[in-house]
């Protein structure tokens, strides 16, 4: 499979030497401990990309696809599993002793939420000052004038000095993490959702302050967000992530007007446009993400992919036909989880209870009052009977290779897909349709 060196290649190309982070097929799992054991949570589950010098690169996707435990490998707040992190050139995730330490004064994190990041007993003053008291910066005095120089570039006042974080309102607080993290000197700055707690008002404030801050001081900048709008204003470059992987990143302003990845398309199709005259196709997209500890063998997105690709004898099938097989073999691995409180996904899938329902239920639930090929229904019979059996395995192993996608069975690779962007999808190879041609015929 593509290695480091493999996928170093194919995206350091494209980015050529200005990158200041180069991360390779970089992976980070956390072990199953816990009652349940077992497989571990493939929360980053290998990465390619770069960050420039200079430049502020968004992170985004749904809640718990690996946004954070990416942003806390970079800083090493997290062990990598495999791969590689360079920073300047130098790999940081096997970094010890002074290298650490130096390493620890040059990167900085700002977090989501200020109220737990800052210690509620000491004043502004003594937090601002904790990481040059830790790393022992210069003399005493020198670090004095230094937090109230930095007071000022966050837009603090110099009387806040001796107040606590609790007589301050959100925005301020993170102004005083802000403060923190620059007190160093760092070059790179992960802000994992720096805004996503404050009002809509002092977002503004805040994120003009991250700018500025970077003009000044020439960050690099890794921003995190759930929220699709902030990224496009702040961020040079976009990359989106799905279950562990990154499905696209490119220019911002490219990938937010053409999308070239099944996924960017539906995540983008997601946010209410501001103008409700705009054409814009809506693509609602079905289930939720499977599991992290269990990822799809082929492509992650495969399993509620609106353009996937169809197996040969099924091309010409209805859309919604081929829809309804899709939904059943989601309730069947919706079933085969074993976190009770997945039942509701399913439920939300059928909109009823189904993990208590037998197979025939179910069955008739998703099929009946609709016209289906007696070849697929066969099909489906044969899965439920396995299901039913309590071997729900193999109901899923028989349909994956009924209904046997290439999008189920084999990951994608990166591929270059114009105005610098590289997206993760099948669609891309020359024998298939672009997704947005077929994103086209469905919004017909
Ligand atoms: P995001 O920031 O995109 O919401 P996270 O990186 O926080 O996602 O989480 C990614 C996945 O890893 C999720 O399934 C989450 O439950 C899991 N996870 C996060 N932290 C831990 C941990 N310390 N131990 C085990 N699993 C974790
Ligand atoms: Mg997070």
């Amino acid at each position: 499979m593509s290695g480091a060196s493999e996928a170093s290649e194919a995206v350091g190309r494209r980015a050529g030497s200005d990158a200041l982070v180069e991360v390779r097929n970089l992976k980070t799992y956390y072990e199953g401990g816990g009652f349940l054991g077992g497989d571990p949570v493939k929360a980053v589950d290998g990465v390619s990309f770069d960050i420039r010098r200079g430049e502020t690169l968004g992170l985004v996707g749904e809640s718990g696809c690996g946004k954070s435990t990416l942003g806390r490998t970079l800083m090493r707040l997290e062990e990598a599993t495999d791969g590689e992190v360079r920073l300047d050139g130098t790999d940081i995730t096997t970094l010890s002793g002074d290298d650490l330490k130096q390493f620890r004064e040059d990167v900085q994190m700002v977090f989501q939420d200020p109220d737990s990041s800052l210690n509620e007993r000491m004043t502004v003053g003594e937090l601002v000052r904790e990481p040059l008291d830790v790393h022992d910066w210069k003399t005493p005095s020198e670090r004095r004038a230094r937090v109230r120089e930095l007071l000022e570039t966050v837009g603090l006042q110099e009387e806040h000095y001796y107040r606590y974080p609790h007589q301050f309102s959100g925005g301020q607080r993170q102004r005083i993490g802000i403060a923190r993290a620059l007190a160093l000197e760092p070059d790179f700055v992960v802000l994992d959702e720096p805004v996503s707690a404050l009002d809509v008002s002092v977002q503004a404030k805040i994120l003009n302050l991250l700018e500025d801050l970077q003009n000044e001081f020439g960050l690099t900048y890794l921003f995190i967000a759930h929220d699709l709008a902030v990224v496009r204003h702040i961020c040079d470059r976009v990359a989106v992530m799905y279950l562990g992987n990154i499905m696209e990143i490119g220019p911002a302003e490219a990938l937010f007007d053409d999308p070239a990845n099944p996924y960017t398309h539906a995540l983008l199709s997601s946010i209410p446009e501001p103008d409700p005259t705009a054409k814009r196709d809506r693509i609602t997209l079905r289930g939720t993400p499977p599991s992290p500890r269990n990822p799809p063998t082929g492509c992650p997105f495969s399993t509620r992919c609106p353009v996937k690709i169809r197996p040969e004898g099924y091309e010409e099938m209805d859309r919604g036909q081929w829809e309804r097989i899709e939904v059943f073999r989601e309730v069947l691995r919706e079933r085969s989880r074993a976190n009770p409180s997945l039942s509701d996904r399913a439920r939300a899938l059928l909109g009823r209870e189904t993990h208590r329902a037998d197979m025939d239920d179910i069955v008739a639930e998703v099929f009946d009052g609709h016209e289906t090929d007696e070849e697929v229904m066969r099909h489906i019979r044969e899965a439920a009977e396995y299901a039913e059996d309590g071997d729900e395995d193999a109901a899923r192993t028989y349909l994956r290779e009924e209904f046997n996608s290439v999008c189920d069975h084999e990951m994608p690779d990166q591929e270059a897909v114009g105005d610098g962007r590289v997206s993760l999808c099948h669609r891309h190879e020359p024998e298939y349709e672009e997704p947005a041609t077929v994103f086209e015929r469905l919004t017909d």
